[in-house]
């Protein structure tokens, strides 16, 4: 039997952490939300992120512009956001309306500024090594391995899957932090013989169930970052009920990866304001 790795328990220990944090700084740390339009699935994330950020007691900056804005006028808002020292936080909901290209506009937000941690200057920061905010769902990752104290260093991390949201940075983290990393995705030619060397097995697919019994070594450390709504109810890419019992600890679906997002996000907000000074100094020397 496998131990349950708990997001649920662990997001909320961080998010009473980042809370405590906000409570002891003179200014608490403003994030600017921008939704585009009303597709309603983004329109709940934007609220529970901003409901978050007001629970940890930052400020709330949001921005909701209609759905057929113009390029210009949101890479505008966006750049002003930039500019004001109000705003320690921004984050473009994205996907944007089919209309408007977000690259460009993800861009003009400066890497300390830049929570999701998905522009080309934080992506560039990580693959570096250097300081800066990573993305959130990764960064939940490596929260959740450090929480229940699974060895990083030296073991075989094996990721599936690289997304530029998830799979990709994912490794960079655990490269970061001296695992053997081996990055599996639609081109490897034999899956099975990746995963079931791996210590830690990480897998960000999108397809529900692809890593079974055989597909594991015994002792892995399994994290399912897969989420899809089936007629029986949320399921990962791992099929739970056959690899809990080989591994060492697994995150379950939902419960696990999924609540670390938004509270590392939270964390992030909070970084970013020391990242910010941290930056200037750089600048600076
Ligand atoms: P994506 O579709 O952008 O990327 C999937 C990756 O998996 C690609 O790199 C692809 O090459 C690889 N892949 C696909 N099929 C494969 C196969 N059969 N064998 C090996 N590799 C394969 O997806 P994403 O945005 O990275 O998301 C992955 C999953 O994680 C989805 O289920 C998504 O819903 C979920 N997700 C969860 C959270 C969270 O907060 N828990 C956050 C983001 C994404």
């Amino acid at each position: 039997m496998a131990e349950l790795i708990d997001g649920a328990a662990v997001a909320a220990e961080i998010r009473e952490a980042v809370a405590r944090d906000v409570a002891g700084m003179a200014v608490p740390p403003g994030l600017a939300t921008v939704l585009v339009g009303d597709d309603p699935a983004s329109a709940i994330y934007v609220a529970r992120k901003r409901r978050a950020c007001v629970e940890a007691g930052m400020r709330d900056l949001h921005h909701h512009l209609p759905g057929d804005v113009s390029q210009e006028e949101l890479a505008g808002v966006v750049a002003g956001l930039a500019a004001d020292p109000e705003v320690t936080g921004i984050l473009l909901q994205l996907p944007l309306p089919a209309h408007l290209d977000p690259k460009p506009v993800l861009e003009l937000i400066p890497p300390a500024k830049d929570v999701d941690g998905l522009t080309i200057r934080s992506a560039g920061r990580l693959a570096l090594g250097e300081p800066g905010l990573r993305p959130c769902t990764p960064a939940g990752v490596m929260a959740l391995l450090d929480a229940y104290e699974v060895p990083i260093a030296g073991v075989d991390a094996v990721v599936v899957g690289r997304s530029n949201l998830v799979g990709r940075p994912m490794a960079q983290m655990l490269l970061e932090r001296d695992a053997t990393v081996t990055s599996c995705h639609k081109g490897t030619a034999d899956l099975r013989s990746e995963t079931r060397r791996a210590d830690i097995l990480v897998v960000a697919a999108g397809v529900p169930g692809l890593i079974g019994r055989d597909d594991v070594k015994p002792g892995v450390t399994v994290i399912d970052v897969g989420i899809h709504r089936t007629p029986d109810g949320i399921v990962g890419d791992v099929d739970f009920a056959a690899v809990e019992p080989v591994a060492s600890r697994i995150t379950p679906v939902p419960g696990g990866v999924g609540p670390m997002t938004i509270a590392m996000l939270m964390r992030n907000t909070v970084d970013a304001t020391r990242l910010a000074d941290e930056l200037a100094t750089e600048v600076a020397g």
